[in-house]
């Protein structure tokens, strides 16, 4: 719920931008993915689209940046969707981690079965789900977000994903040993490879926000139903409680919501029946979740009142 006291969106997130703009360069780069080293520290960019259809930004809220991990939150939205007999969850179970997105040991300890969609063991089981239907699901899952979004801007950096790919090693090394485990159809590679694409699109602050709208709307996209209300709301959950690496708690704290972010600095943000807000800002802390982005949450929040609690 919005408070009443709170200024009009538009300056209000002119003054986000002013503030929250790194002005030196801190935090670090993802190590695995040195495409996105080369970023500058200073962009700074946010978006909120409402529920009854309206739509702000500021500061480079319309310049493309790599989704990465938020691509978790849509490929889980369409597994769901098409998972009549709700086959996903016997093979990802749905608790925080607590321990890095592309940890390998609690895997062996759960027995090949990842502990949530959104820690990399997890999603390569979800998107192996969604290569039963299209072997292509990266492709799939573009043309859900161009829908979504209502924009023909996103599009797969086909050189990152080459470059991601070329040193990716230990996503291997999770899918053979969910295949291993008998948790993975198709093949190691093609997993890895589909899931290397589908981190490697390229949308703006507008089009994510734009895109994660049906979670603030029940599950109602731009051209209809995406899930159900109640698939929306486990969605939310699970954002909440696994979408911010092991920073989850700390996050909570601090914004009060359900929330998805990806290595190249992108923060995607769900208040329910209110609003979905992007930001993004590429510098990373120690966790792997934008700085100057989480910080300018934590100060919105504040300052609108948005919170699930
Ligand atoms: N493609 C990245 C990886 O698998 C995604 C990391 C992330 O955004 O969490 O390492």
């Amino acid at each position: 719920t919005t408070a009443l006291m709170a200024p009009p969106l538009g300056p209000l997130l002119d003054d986000i931008v002013r503030s929250h703009t790194p002005q030196r360069e801190s935090g670090s780069v993802p190590a695995t993915i040195p495409h996105l080293a080369a970023v500058p520290f200073n962009r700074f960019g946010i978006a909120v689209a409402t529920t009854s259809g309206e739509l702000f930004s500021s500061g480079d809220a319309h310049v493309p940046f790599s989704i990465q991990s938020i691509s978790k939150v849509f490929t889980l939205a369409m597994a769901l969707r098409g998972d009549g007999p709700g086959t996903l969850w016997s093979r990802v179970l749905r608790e925080p981690s607590g321990t890095s997105f592309n940890s390998l040991v609690q895997l062996e300890v759960e027995h090949g079965i990842p502990r949530n969609p959104f820690i990399n063991a997890g999603a390569l089981v979800v998107t192996d789900h969604l290569m039963n239907e299209t072997p292509d699901a990266a492709t799939r899952l573009l043309r859900f977000l161009t829908e979504e979004a209502g924009s023909a801007g996103p599009f797969i950096d086909e050189d990152a994903a080459a470059s991601e790919l070329s040193s990716s090693s230990r996503n291997l090394a999770l899918a053979h040993f969910l295949k291993d485990f008998g948790n993975l159809a198709r093949p190691a590679e093609s997993v890895v490879e589909n899931y290397v694409r589908q981190c490697s699109i390229m949308m703006t602050c507008v089009e994510l926000a734009k895109a994660g709208l049906f979670l603030a709307r029940d599950g109602q996209g731009t051209h209809g139903p995406v899930v159900s209300r109640s698939e929306a709301k486990r969605i939310g959950s699970i954002m909440l409680t696994c979408g911010m690496y092991d920073a989850a708690g700390e996050f909570a704290y601090r914004v009060g919501l359900p929330g998805k972010s990806g290595v190249g600095g992108g923060i995607l943000v769900i208040v329910p029946g209110e609003c979905a807000i992007c930001v993004w800002s590429p510098r990373l802390d120690a966790k792997g979740n934008s700085l100057a982005g989480t910080a300018a949450l934590a100060d919105l929040s504040d300052r609108t009142g948005w919170s699930v609690f």
